[in-house]
């Protein structure tokens, strides 16, 4: 039985990373499983400790560190561990209480060459930002009160400690990597303090992407019409996107009640298997405020579920060929949800708190904060809307219309059975989304769950756009078939595994990584270290490109596509659009990283030099 030294509450003194250097720190937990302290320094940065980290007060010998007679002096010249450089003390933790441990370190020279120099609270300040540029929505605002924020910071570096929530973690990892990366440290953080001194506006919000309030307003209009003119070219005899759109139908044929019930009753049905007891409680990853929410991750559980109920339908007698033949009304119906589902989001946002935000959506205008997004996780009690709708409706709904499509095919073409390239292209797309669902858990560590505000562009994106455009494949080959050879069924079911295999792999290998760094199974790959305590993985999947995961879902993504032939560009729609998606994705990841990470991502970016394609791009 592990004995607990110190206690909640206590006031010792805790090993300032890779440094002799002791503070005055409060415990505030004591994890049993990993058997590290949670402890909180004066200035509000929460680190995990080891037991050998921490010394009780007494026997420790005060030393001043700071010229200045205020411990918080701006330009202090302290040997503080966030003191980065002359400048930046002013943003730092200026501890005032450092102290040596005086067994440790017998001269100064020697103190200042175990010293780390780190950058303390990025994330501080960005948040203070955030909620700064979140009320005043001006960019000018943000700036001035960056400056602000850091002449308050000189000012009273020890105050509000709950703000800053920067987390260090001084377990090491024991192989060449960590030993590599261990050398680098201290130059890599001291550039990237001096980055982000010379730069504050950049660490404040995020730059306006998607082409900005321009662009918000173009994809507003641009991405509803786009699936309208899917939807009534895929049904067409030469269903070529080089075509003038066909004219539209009435106004009265984009309606129907019965429509709408059935996509109301779909979700409600998620819904219900959603809020089941059934299955495990993820924790997300850590928020800005430190907190990590709890996800019901049974996803699969609900897929399985939702499997048994329509194939019970069917042998009711229910007639799937209904979302075949209503698939523009079912379209304007999701439409429809998602717009009422937006609105109620942008409304929340207005009034949800500041460590709920997203970095992103925070600009003043609607249009584009209303496209964006700007709260993370917006939830009802424990109900996590943004995870629901991503996991969920959509993504099963695209499997269901899938097999409604098979349906539909065998009753025009009077077949007993679906076409090889029907049967292909529906059990692609349904390994796809059913291991998806069975590792839900990974979803907590994506761009998506982490970084973006739910807002329209997921909201239409997961109730609208993945279920009746990922789908145009299964429709077009409905009036469009395409018979294939077995040497070409085998060949694309190699293709369609090789992707899912490279997919698969790296997805769980970042994901394992994120959960926990210090899993042996992991231990012999090369990290690099960041200045937020986290490290970037060098090799593995993620040292042969910076997105390998891209690359896998590309192949997968050429797999779905050849069933339907070369004779039209529509059912190849996916893979032209899914490019574009994943290398404008990496474009925001890479400026995400670059921002957050600062020079240990420049430093990752020249080890590992090929974005999705090796030696390509
Ligand atoms: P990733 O899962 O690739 O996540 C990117 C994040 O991973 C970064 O922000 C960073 O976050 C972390 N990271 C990056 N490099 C490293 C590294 N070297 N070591 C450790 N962590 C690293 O991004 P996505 O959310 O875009 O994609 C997830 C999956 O979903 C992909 O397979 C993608 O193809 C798929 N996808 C599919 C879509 C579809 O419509 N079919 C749409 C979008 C995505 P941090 O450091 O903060 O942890």
């Amino acid at each position: 039985m592990p004995t607990v030294k110190y206690q909640k509450g206590d006031k010792v003194m805790g090993r300032w990373p890779g440094s002799s250097l002791y503070y005055e720190v409060k415990v505030l937990s004591f994890d049993t499983t990993s058997q590290l302290y949670t402890v909180i320094y004066k200035d509000g940065t929460e680190l995990e400790l080891r037991d050998q980290d921490i010394k009780n007060a007494a026997g420790f010998q005060i030393r001043s560190r700071s010229r200045s007679r205020s411990p918080s002096r701006r330009r202090s010249r302290s040997r503080s561990p966030a003191r980065t450089t002359r400048r930046s003390s002013s943003r730092t933790v200026a501890a005032s209480a450092a102290v040596t441990d005086g067994g440790l370190s017998s001269s100064r020279d020697t103190r200042q060459k175990d010293t780390l120099e780190v950058r303390l609270s990025p994330l501080d300040q960005t948040k203070a930002a955030e909620n700064d540029g979140n009320n005043k929505h001006e960019k000018k605002e943000e700036n001035n009160s960056a400056n602000k924020v850091n002449e308050n910071a000189g000012a009273k570096p020890e105050a509000e400690p709950e703000k800053n929530q920067a987390r260090y973690n001084l377990r090491r990892r024991k192989d060449d990597g960590a030993a590599k990366a261990a050398a680098v440290v201290p130059e890599q953080l001291q550039r990237e303090a001096v980055k982000v001194e010379a730069a504050p506006a950049a660490v404040l919000s995020t730059p306006l992407d998607f082409g900005g309030k321009i662009g918000a307003y173009l994809w507003l209009l641009f991405l509803p019409s786009w699936v309208l003119f899917m939807a009534l070219q895929v049904n067409l005899e030469d269903p070529s996107l080089a075509n003038f759109p066909p004219p539209l139908p009435p106004l009265e044929a984009f309606w129907d009640a019965q429509a709408f019930g059935f996509v109301i009753l779909w979700i409600l049905f998620q819904v219900v298997l959603y809020i089941l007891p059934v299955g495990k409680l993820s924790e997300g990853m850590s928020l800005r405020s430190g907190k990590r929410l709890k996800y019901r991750t049974n996803g699969f559980f609900a897929i399985a579920v939702s499997a048994v109920a329509v194939a019970a339908a069917v042998h009711q007698g229910v007639d799937l060929t209904y979302i075949h033949s209503h698939f523009l009304q079912l379209a304007t119906a999701s439409f429809l949800v998602s717009v009422l589902l937006s609105v109620y989001l942008y409304v929340r946002s207005r009034y949800a708190a500041p460590e709920q935000l997203a970095l992103g959506g925070n600009s003043g205008n609607v249009v584009y904060d209303f496209f964006k997004g700007h709260e993370l996780n917006p939830r009802i009690k424990d109900f996590d809307l943004k995870f629901f709708c991503e996991m969920r409706p959509g993504l099963i709904g695209w499997c269901l219309i899938n097999f409604a499509m098979a349906l539909a095919e065998m009753k025009q073409h009077g077949l007993d059975a679906p076409s090889y390239s029907m049967i292909l292209v529906n059990l692609f797309q349904l390994l796809y989304v059913a291991d998806g669902l069975w590792n839900e858990e990974a979803i907590l560590t994506t761009m998506d769950l982490m970084h973006d505000g739910f807002g329209f562009m997921l909201a239409f994106g997961d109730l609208v756009w993945v279920p009746f455009t990922y789908t145009m494949q299964s429709y077009y080959l409905v009036s469009h078939p395409n018979p294939l050879s077995v040497p070409a069924v085998a060949a694309l079911v190699t293709l369609k595994l090789g992707g899912f295999y490279i997919f698969r792999k790296s997805n769980s290998q970042k994901n394992n990584f994120r959960r926990n760094p210090s899993d042996p199974k992991l231990s012999h790959l090369k990290t690099i270290p960041t200045a937020t305590g986290k490290s970037l993985l060098v090799s593995g999947w993620w040292g042969v490109v910076r997105h390998p995961n891209y690359l896998g879902d590309l192949i997968m993504a050429l797999a779905w596509s050849l069933p339907c032939g070369f004779s039209h560009l529509l059912p190849w729609y996916y893979m032209i659009y899914f490019i574009i998606l994943l290398v404008h994705r990496d474009c925001r990841d890479m400026s995400e990283c670059r921002r957050k990470y600062g020079s240990a991502w420049e430093e990752y970016c020249r080890t590992v030099r090929y974005r999705i394609i090796p030696r390509v791009y």
